[in-house]
């Protein structure tokens, strides 16, 4: 990386979404005049849903993309500086007090005091072109977030991991009946929560079934299954198809500098959000693969900006007293 009038800021954020600007109004009003990269996505996952309605605060609701202008236009009020664009590389130092290097958009250097990862997750998809066409269309990746649209009506699911188990009972509740497919024969889910999903009447469970493909033009209409041993083809007509295999953490750009579990989620130390590299924090989906709500994401941004607050105050005090 280049050596010459680097750009160098107090407080990196990485990414947009709710915990992004939550790090990033808090930073702010902190006075460490936090610079955000929002990524490829800016608004993050939450620009993808339609209404949301479970952000306490809104009682009418409010539509994901206003939601995230609204978070973006309160981070800027108090100083944060919004770019567009991606981290593509790190060198994260491994000193306290260290600077941590990082290159946008492949080009330009920039070096950091403190990093507040926000990087979010992104929901799987099958890659059908039928699921991709009705995204936002009555296919979604979220039951908690859109579950509610579906009342009364039958939905399906795929997926046969906790994620889905928890969410096909979830829907089950709401909605008047939900089909399950999982495309082995049986589920990945642990044993308790297949309990739940065996003993909800209303949810009917179909093994070794994959779509086929999702019907309908401009909205879900129906399915077709396929069984995957025996090649039969079968049809149901639902207004709601849930995707619910998984998640990728945008964590790829880490690897090899930030400890991670198996699945490539950054871990953080006991209740709060530092990583294993001093002045380097993770918030949100990030690092967490089990809540991945809105708002336990800007909680976690919120305690990101707190932490990156203190360290910077330790660092100071340190270098005051060495001084
Ligand atoms: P998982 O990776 O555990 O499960 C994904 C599921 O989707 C599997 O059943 C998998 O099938 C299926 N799948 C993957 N790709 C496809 C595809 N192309 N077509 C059809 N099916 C597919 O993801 P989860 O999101 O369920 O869970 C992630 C982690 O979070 C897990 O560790 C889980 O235990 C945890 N979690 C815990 C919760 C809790 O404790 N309350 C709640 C939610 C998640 P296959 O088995 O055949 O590979």
């Amino acid at each position: 990386m280049s050596e010459n009038k680097v750009e160098r800021v107090k407080c990196l954020i990485i990414g947009s979404g709710p915990a992004g600007y939550t790090a990033a109004i808090y930073a702010a009003r902190a006075d460490m005049k936090p610079l955000m990269y929002t990524g490829m996505e800016p608004g993050g996952q939450l620009t993808t849903t339609t209404e949301v309605d479970n952000f306490p605060g809104y009682p009418e609701g409010i539509d994901g993309p206003t939601m995230m202008v609204q978070l973006q236009q309160q981070a800027e009020r108090f100083g944060t500086e919004v770019r567009i664009g991606m981290i593509t590389e790190v060198e994260l130092s491994d000193e306290i007090g260290g600077i941590h290097k990082v290159k946008v958009d492949n080009t330009t250097a920039l070096e950091a005091e403190t990093i507040i990862i926000a990087t979010g997750a992104t929901a799987k998809y099958l890659g059908l072109p039928s699921e991709q066409k009705l995204r936002g269309g009555g296919v979604s990746a979220c039951a908690v977030c859109d579950g509610f649209f579906y009342k009364g009506q039958d939905v399906a699911i795929v997926g046969g991991g906790d994620t889905a188990a928890e969410e096909a009972t979830y829907l089950a509740n709401i909605c008047n009946k939900v089909t399950m497919l999982v495309r082995k024969g049986e589920m990945r889910a642990s044993k308790a929560m297949q309990h739940r999903v065996e003993n909800t009447p209303n949810l009917d469970v179909k093994y070794f079934t994959e779509v086929d493909e999702v019907l309908g033009d401009q909205v879900v209409e129906g399915l077709r299954m396929v069984n995957n041993q025996t090649g039969e083809k079968e049809e149901i007509a639902i207004t709601g198809l849930f995707i619910a295999i998984g998640h990728k953490p945008n964590t790829d750009i880490f690897k090899g500098q930030l400890d991670m579990d198996d699945t490539g989620y950054i871990i953080t130390k006991g209740k709060s959000t530092k990583t294993n590299k001093p002045g380097v924090f993770a918030s949100g989906d990030v690092q967490d693969k089990e809540y991945r709500q809105a708002i336990t994401a800007a909680g976690t941004g919120c305690m990101a900006a707190l932490d990156a607050e203190r360290y910077l105050a330790s660092v100071e005090s340190k270098e005051e007293v060495e001084a």
